[in-house]
């Protein structure tokens, strides 16, 4: 049952908001697949929140962006890490406003958002982690895919005849190659996580009924049409494949340099403060802070220091 997070006055206490948040991200992280089940997580929960608490979330969150500004600023001054972060979902599961609102803080300077859609003809004449390379976070950088490679073990499973346009040679299309999928995905994750590139994926989980009632409002609300694709009814009819596709995807390939979460996405209010905490609380584990001055660096700014105050006086002289 959940219980009222705010206090009467609909605040929050600094260390209720600490404890709230460290649990949200233990809550739904998934670190280790092997016992993994997705009905073990229910789209529509609310974790410790009841109905009543949608405005205190709103307010957490919104110190949740605050903090992430601050951290994004010391991970791009120090310039070492880069943040990873893998949106997965069905169609109107949230993606979309979820990045817009969790990054809304974010200098966009430091940040860049790809999204992958079906592979095109080039794309397909190489490897499926190739159009992906290019488009890593630099050092410093926080990176989004909307989508991901994670596409080759979802939309991919469910329709096989997909592969037929991948020209891979024939005697590699085995009934292994989900598995070889799942432990290339793997042996990749681990590799860029030695590289400095910290991983995030967050499975956006929407229940069946939550996303028909999001396509009957993009067909009924005139501002949401252009979202509508007759494409989408269809992948729809396939709920329980991309489910179970899903579940094996998230089992083989969940590590604790890599984690999953299984957010809850049928209210979104809840999805939004759920990946900006553990956005947070994984840039807090990362020790980010400003580089620290060397000695001749130090004495560098002194001189300039001085040479801009003697500028200073000489510039006001010829102005008199
Ligand atoms: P939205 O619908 O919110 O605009 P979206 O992410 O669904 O966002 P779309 O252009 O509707 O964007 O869909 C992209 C499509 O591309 C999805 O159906 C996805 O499954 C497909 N796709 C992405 N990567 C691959 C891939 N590697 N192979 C095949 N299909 C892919
Ligand atoms: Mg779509």
């Amino acid at each position: 049952m959940a219980v009222c997070v705010a206090g009467q006055d609909g605040q929050f206490s600094g260390g209720k908001l600490k404890g709230i948040l460290e649990d949200l991200g233990k809550r739904y992280r998934v670190s280790d697949g092997r016992r993994f089940r997705l009905n073990q997580f229910a789209p529509d929960d609310t974790g410790p929140f009841g109905r009543d608490d949608e405005e205190a979330a709103g307010s957490m969150l919104g110190a949740c962006v605050e903090q992430m500004a601050e951290l994004q600023d010391k991970l791009y001054a120090q310039d070492r890490w880069a943040l990873l972060l893998i949106f997965q979902a069905m169609d109107a599961a949230g993606k979309d406003s979820t990045i817009k609102q969790v990054m809304s803080g974010i200098n966009p300077q430091g940040c860049q958002v790809f999204s992958f859609k079906a592979p095109s003809e080039g794309e397909l004449d190489h490897d499926y982690l190739w159009r992906v390379m290019c488009c890593l976070p630099e050092r410093g950088r926080i990176g989004i895919f909307n989508r991901s490679y994670y596409e080759e073990t979802l939309v991919v499973q469910v329709h096989p005849e997909i592969l037929e346009r991948q020209h891979l040679p024939p005697e590699l299309v085995t009934r292994n190659i989900w598995k070889e999928r799942y432990e290339d995905i793997g042996a990749y994750e681990r590799y860029l996580s030695r590289n400095g590139i910290r991983i995030l994926k967050f499975f956006l989980n929407v229940s069946k009924g939550e996303q028909k009632r999001r396509f009957s409002q993009r067909l009924d609300q005139p501002s949401k049409n252009w979202k509508f694709s007759a494409a989408d009814l269809r992948e729809r009819e396939r709920w329980e494949e991309y489910m179970a596709a899903y579940e094996s995807t998230i089992r083989h390939t969940a590590s604790p340099h890599a984690p999953w979460f299984v957010v809850p996405a049928d209210n979104k209010w809840f999805t939004r403060l759920v990946v900006a905490s553990v956005v947070v609380e994984t840039m807090k584990s990362m020790d980010l802070r400003y580089p620290r001055l060397t000695p001749a660096q130090r004495d560098e700014l002194e001189r300039a220091r001085g040479e801009l105050a003697r500028a200073g006086k000489s510039g006001a002289k010829r102005k008199r």
